[in-house]
């Protein structure tokens, strides 16, 4: 490995130039986990080399969550400071770029009571709801990276010290994300222009229908008349391309929510709410789920699809080649963002309005006027391979192949 410091600056600038990709003179907001110090301390002096107006850091403690969320009043789960979130709004409306440094713990809220989780989860959603709107609709810049924690590592490799797997697994970060190339903000204009020319010869072929085959899939969908297909980053209200994901390698859109027909089979297990699913299939008639099997985890996979009936469909389907920086590692994240950029997937439940031609202004019921699944839950899962075969259907009834074992044909 190279130098560490020397990566950690690399990381950092990719973050801040890539990521939110910082205008001169503009604010930075840095959220952050206080066991990632050191990262940010990197961070900060990078944004104001690369011009930032004013850096503003506001940390948390997984700890400080675990207690509360374990001991404190049911009331305290309830509340959440609105002068936080109002700064949040403020900071949002006054152009701020957003960043947020993630450390997964997987296992984090594992004896935590449901009930508790949600009513914290549903505080902070509530408060924070009119700050969302800036990021959901694109408004600002905003991105989110993650950063080992020891918990995180050994989940990943079980059989490495707390030592070795923290190495592990920044060499692993490091090299997905493009930290370990030469010049890494150069790689990412090379990757993020090769996304956008996947993205406009899948948009120009306005494709009617996709067919998934491999072992234990046999699946056809419609795709909505003005489905859109989206990915890398995307433009700010100023027109600034930014990308909201670091890691991402997925181009993705809707499927028309009633036409999905057959069967597909997992191909990475899948962490729901600190339980893993794996090796399950799901057997579709007219979009919804009407048949799932799993060798582990039936039961967390039933309590997600009957989370509500929008969780019987599909609202995201998204293409990643085998042959990329997640997929070469073949290792299992147990963490979304690194996981769904590792092989094609759906998701079970809600699309994004934004995979639609006007999507972001629709309500829910123009939404599934449209043929777009909506849902309380959004959640993806893998079913990519080294065989998997997939075709679609032109406007004129042609069938073209567009991955052929794994990879774009
Ligand atoms: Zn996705
Ligand atoms: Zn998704």
């Amino acid at each position: 490995m190279q130098n560490f410091e020397a990566q950690l600056e690399k990381y950092a600038q990719l973050a801040i130039k890539v990521g939110v990709n910082l205008q001169p003179s503009q604010l930075l907001v840095v959220n952050a986990p206080v066991m990632a110090a050191y990262f940010v301390r990197t961070l900060v002096k990078e944004a104001y080399k690369a011009g930032a107006g004013n850096v503003h850091v506001e940390w948390h403690d997984e700890e400080i969550t675990h207690t509360k969320l374990s001991i404190a009043p049911f009331e305290a789960l309830t509340q959440y400071p609105l002068w936080k979130a109002k700064g949040y709004e403020e900071m949002a409306e006054a152009g701020a770029a957003v960043m947020t440094i993630s450390i997964p713990n997987p296992d984090l809220l594992r004896d935590i009571p449901g009930e508790r989780i949600a009513a914290a989860n549903k505080a902070n959603a509530v408060a924070m709801e009119g700050f969302k709107k800036y990021t959901q609709t694109g408004k600002i810049s905003w991105t989110t990276i993650c950063i080992p924690g020891e918990e995180w590592a050994a989940k990943i490799f079980p059989y490495a010290s707390a030592e070795e797997g923290m190495t592990l697994l920044w060499e692993n970060i490091f090299n997905i994300v493009r930290a370990s190339a030469e010049d890494p903000v150069a790689a990412w204009q090379q990757h993020l222009s090769n996304v956008r020319d996947k993205l406009s010869l899948l948009n120009s072929k306005r494709y009617k229908k996709l067919f998934f085959k491999s072992a234990g899939t046999d699946l056809s969908m419609a795709l909505p008349d003005k489905h859109l297909w989206v990915g890398g980053g995307i433009h700010n209200e100023k027109g600034t391309y930014f990308v909201p994901n670091l890691p991402t390698e997925e181009v993705f859109t809707m499927p028309l929510k009633h036409s999905l027909e057959g069967v597909v089979t997992s191909t990475k297990p899948l962490n729901y709410g600190g339980n893993v699913i794996e090796n399950f299939t799901l057997t579709f008639k007219e979009g919804r789920i009407v048949e799932f099997t799993a060798e582990k985890g039936y039961d967390t996979l039933k309590r997600l699809i009957e989370t509500d009936e929008g969780a019987h469909y599909i609202g995201e389907v998204a293409l990643v080649p085998h042959d990329s920086p997640i997929s070469n590692t073949n290792l299992v994240f147990f963490n979304t963002l690194f996981d769904e950029n590792a092989s094609c997937h759906l998701a079970i439940g809600a699309a994004y309005p934004l995979s639609i031609e006007g999507g972001s202004a629709m309500g829910k019921e123009e939404l599934e006027q449209q043929g777009a699944n909506t849902s309380l839950v959004h959640v993806d899962f893998m079913i990519g391979s080294q065989n998997m075969e997939i075709s679609a259907e032109t406007a004129e009834g042609n069938i073209e192949i567009i991955f052929s074992k794994g990879n774009w044909a």
